[in-house]
């Protein structure tokens, strides 16, 4: 049998991150008393009346605009029937034929290429409750929460571009990325505001035609993701080698069992019955106002990427890890403010402060050591008043007790020796004191000097400049006797 490869297309969700629903006036916050944050319009009674949220259009605006898409200048919202317990409506108000956001890109780097995944729309809609299921003394029960009715929703749907699992995570690390920069949304998919479909199809290596797809549901993680599309592809394998045709259909994703399941035939479009919501006008966007969204949007993760290399002369790697993460990168923005080696400090936050963090289980922004603090510390490394050495346990007690470096230095007499005049008389103390090591030394052997040093450096705990101590023992030992 011929080569088949993957053809992959994804539908992301994202909740924006408005104060209240899409809507209506309730407020969205995650984690509220169920049913607590609802009115008529989210409960969907029969005579209440949307009202759009101005704020949920500019937030869909600035995504749109920093994943490239083109902002219609006009649009409408589109009804779109079908029977959940959790949307009480019995329709979901989305845009079908004219989304708010059209034809856009995110570019991914894959085996050192440039690689285009396009956007083929991204849209406005409302989210739906939530089923909650329970057990009481009565028996299962299946509870219903609308907190989430109508909170708004961007759908992002990707053309068929993705070629390989690993390459959808790519893309979807990247985009949750991307959002996260604009500030729309918190990406978080375990609390669900970051919800992903994937659809996925084979087709003969090198050939054109799209195969028959299916869609995966009820992925709750970037890795579930890549485990459900491997897979799938090995099942389709199978059935197109069997010689039979793929069922398109909604597959379930089982966790635990860690394969797809069929949940139902899919659904075509014209089974929803679209047809554009009689109680919302078109959507007029006027263009000035996209510019001026346009102009909020930050530096994106690819623009600071390449500051970050071509001013800062960062590796790639470095660069790279540094703005997959937007609050470590403004943490270590914020050091250089006070520190302006770029490459000292790059060291020092993905070593030194990404491991103590990864021990704790502490997020960057919850960091006991402020970025000026740590910029603080290393400007006393630079100017020669603490040693390497004494800088890291230093940034040790600072991690553990959210004191400035200067304060440690102090309070603990740690600052390092560099005074020679000091020294010297160590220097000839520790001389005196080891006749056979200054004798082994001037007879040629050079592996006494280290051993001097060392009895200087735990003279003073530590704190002797090592490459001064080196000097003055040298001068010594040199001078005819
Ligand atoms: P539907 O109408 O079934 O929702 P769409 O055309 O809206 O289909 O596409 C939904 C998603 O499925 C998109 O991300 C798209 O790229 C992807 N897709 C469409 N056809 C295929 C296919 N044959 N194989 C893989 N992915 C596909
Ligand atoms: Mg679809
Ligand atoms: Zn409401």
């Amino acid at each position: 049998m011929q080569e088949l490869e993957p053809v992959i297309g994804l539908e992301i969700h994202v909740e924006l991150m408005t104060k209240t629903k899409l809507f209506c006036g309730c407020s969205v916050g995650f984690g509220a008393e169920p049913n607590s944050q609802t009115c008529p319009v989210c409960l969907g009674h029969p005579g209440s009346l949307p009202v759009l949220n101005k704020q949920a259009v500019e937030y869909a605006v600035k995504a749109g605009l920093a994943l490239n898409c083109r902002i219609a200048s006009t649009c409408k919202f589109d009804r779109k029937q079908y029977f959940y317990p959790d949307m009480s409506k019995n329709y979901q108000i989305s845009q079908y034929d004219q989304p708010l956001c059209g034809e856009g890109y995110v570019d991914l780097e894959v085996d050192g290429k440039k690689k285009r995944i396009r956007i083929k729309r991204a849209h406005l809609e409302e989210d739906a409750g939530k089923l909650v299921h329970g057990s009481t003394a009565g028996g299962d029960v299946s509870l219903v929460d609308y907190n989430r009715s109508g909170v708004p929703l961007l759908e992002i749907v990707t053309e068929p571009d993705i070629s390989s699992p690993a390459e959808a995570r790519l893309f979807l690390t990247k985009l949750r990325n991307i959002i996260q920069y604009t500030g729309v949304s918190d990406c978080r998919m375990e609390e669900g505001s970051l919800r992903c479909d994937a659809n996925i199809s084979l087709r003969p290596r090198g050939t054109t035609e799209l195969g028959t797809k299916t869609e995966i549901k009820n992925l709750n993680s970037f890795r579930a993701v890549e485990r459900a599309l491997a897979y799938e592809i090995e099942r389709q394998t199978k059935v197109l080698a069997a010689g039979e045709r793929v069922i398109q259909e909604t597959r379930h994703w089982d966790e635990q069992a860690e394969v797809t399941r069929g949940m139902r035939s899919k659904e075509e479009a014209h089974d929803y019955r679209y047809f554009p919501d009689p109680n919302l006008l078109p959507l007029l966007v006027d263009q000035g106002w996209v510019e001026r969204i346009r102009a909020t949007l930050p530096e994106l993760p690819d623009a600071r990427k390449r500051r970050f290399m071509e001013e800062l002369g960062l590796s790639d790697y470095d660069a790279e890890v540094l703005v997959a993460a937007k609050d470590v990168a403004d943490y270590y923005e914020e050091v250089l403010k006070y520190y302006g080696d770029a490459k000292m400090a790059v060291n020092w936050v993905m070593v030194e402060l990404m491991g103590l963090l990864r021990k704790e289980g502490l997020e960057i922004t919850a960091c006991p050591v402020s970025a000026e603090n740590l910029g603080k510390l290393l400007v006393l490394q630079e100017k020669g008043t603490i040693s390497g050495k004494m800088a890291k346990d230093i940034f040790a007690e600072m991690f553990s007790t959210g004191q400035d470096p200067e304060t440690i230095v102090k309070e603990k007499g740690l600052s390092q020796i560099s005074d020679a005049g000091v020294l010297a008389g160590l220097v000839d103390k520790v001389l005196a004191a080891n006749p056979e090591s200054v004798a082994a030394y001037r007879g040629g052997k050079d592996r006494a000097l280290g051993y001097l040093v060392g009895q200087v450096m735990k003279e003073t705990r530590g704190q002797a400049n090592p490459q001064l101590v080196n000097q003055l023992l040298r001068e010594r030992l040199d001078q005819p006797e």
